[in-house]
């Protein structure tokens, strides 16, 4: 087979840049290594940046997103029993949208299938050959029978622990990682929102957080031991330590119900620089990982894409390689500052095992300036609702 552009992944990442590509006539085939229904399994990210709603309109993509998805100005912060919010678009003018990446991932699915799109589902084995050459191939199995495909160009957007980022040599890659001494427990429950914006809670037992998909779906999350597995939580359990940690207004109003997914994520900071490896280029988890607190691990996916489609196009539409080569550097200088919000956030908002009375002391600081300064207010609204490409 042959292709333009080979994609490793059909998660987000590589779903859009094939749908973006191909309206644009540029031929892709992807490879995913699970099935349809298991990728559109995954509860993961929920808030995105109007730069993602975007990219999804021009890919022709939004006429569900645009009829279901709730705009959201702002979000409250609070710490203790104290409470304030963050007026994003009195301080932006712009606001989030909440539309789940199931229901991003799945529109991307059906509008895949509806133009003919090649996806290629159960691609066992695949690896990237010839990368730094000018005539790279893919290979890879599907039930026991080995194919090939010869592409100009790679795109690596199988997420973290994929195949693409392990292609590129040690000697050209370098990694920096930090990870958290805590994990986020999560539940999604068919009950109503316990409130219409997102709640973030610093409390003295640990992070919580309210999130929504719908007015009847809810996520809610709370901070977690390592060493905590979801079967250690009963549906009891996590309501009533959700419920002692975010302010009692909420808590008494807090619909509960049964769980209908449970799951713990660790929290990890991690880039990996360069982006590309002569035709190979690095998208999304495949890349570099945030911590949730700050929502940005879909939306950082959304803005590498955005560089590459525009430097593909560039590429096969003017002959022009600015943008394929600019590609790692403009990405990353988004992603670097996506991360230290990131990383700040999850320091605002977490208790770590290892913080001094001081400690304690300094991050109430943080959040009482926050809570008082419209300045600071500011950095975090413009950072939250996303950083212009
Ligand atoms: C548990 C969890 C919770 C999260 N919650 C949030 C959140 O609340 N907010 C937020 O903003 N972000 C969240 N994220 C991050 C967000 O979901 C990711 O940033 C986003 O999924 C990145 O999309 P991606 O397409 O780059 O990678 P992925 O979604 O990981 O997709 C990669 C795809 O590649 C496939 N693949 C992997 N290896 C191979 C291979 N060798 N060959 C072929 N295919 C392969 C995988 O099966 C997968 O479908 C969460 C992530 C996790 C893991």
């Amino acid at each position: 087979m042959r292709t333009q552009v080979a994609i490793i992944g059909g998660g987000p990442s590589g779903l859009l840049l094939s749908q973006l590509l191909h309206r644009k006539g540029i031929d892709t085939v992807v490879l995913e290594r699970k099935t349809r229904d298991y990728v559109l399994g995954r509860i993961r990210a929920g808030i995105l940046e109007t730069g993602f709603v975007n990219l999804m309109r021009e890919a022709g993509v939004a006429d569900r997103m645009d009829k279901e998805c709730f705009v959201h100005d702002g979000t409250v912060i609070s710490h203790g029993d104290t409470q304030f919010t963050i007026d994003f678009k009195d301080l932006t003018d712009t606001s989030v949208v909440v539309y789940g990446q199931t229901e991003v991932t799945r529109d991307l699915y059906d509008a895949r299938e509806a133009m003919d799109g090649t996806v290629i589902f159960n691609a066992e084995n695949v690896q990237i050959h010839g990368a730094d050459s000018d005539a790279p191939h893919v290979t890879y199995t599907t039930d026991g029978d080995e194919h090939r495909i010869d592409c100009d160009f790679v795109a690596g957007c199988d997420g973290f622990h994929g195949v693409s980022r392990q292609t590129i040599p040690l000697t050209v890659r370098r990694e920096y990682e930090k990870l958290y001494p805590f994990g986020w427990l999560g539940i999604l429950s068919e009950t109503p929102p316990v409130h219409d914006e997102l709640i973030y809670s610093c409390s003295s037992r640990g992070f919580a957080l309210c999130s929504m998909r719908n007015e009847n779906l809810s996520r809610y999350y709370i901070q977690c031991s390592l060493s905590d597995s979801p079967d250690d939580w009963s549906d009891d359990a996590f309501w009533q330590e959700l419920k002692r940690r975010i302010p009692s207004e909420y808590a008494d109003k807090l619909v509960t119900g049964p769980s209908i997914e449970k799951s713990i994520a660790p929290l990890r900071s991690f880039v990996t620089e360069p982006m590309r490896w002569g035709r190979l280029f690095l998208c999304g988890d495949a890349a570099h990982i945030v911590p949730p607190t700050g929502a940005k691990g879909l939306n950082t996916a959304a803005s590498d894409i955005h560089y590459l489609y525009n430097g593909l196009i560039q590429h096969y539409l003017d002959g022009d390689d600015t943008g394929i080569d600019t590609y790692s550097e403009k990405a990353l200088a988004r992603i670097w500052k996506a991360e230290r919000f990131s990383w700040w956030m999850t320091n605002l908002l977490h208790r770590f095992p290892d913080q001094s009375e001081f400690d304690l002391k300094m991050q109430a600081a943080d959040i009482a300036f926050l809570r008082d300064n419209r300045a600071a207010q500011t950095v975090l609204a413009q950072n939250y609702v996303g950083l212009p490409y």
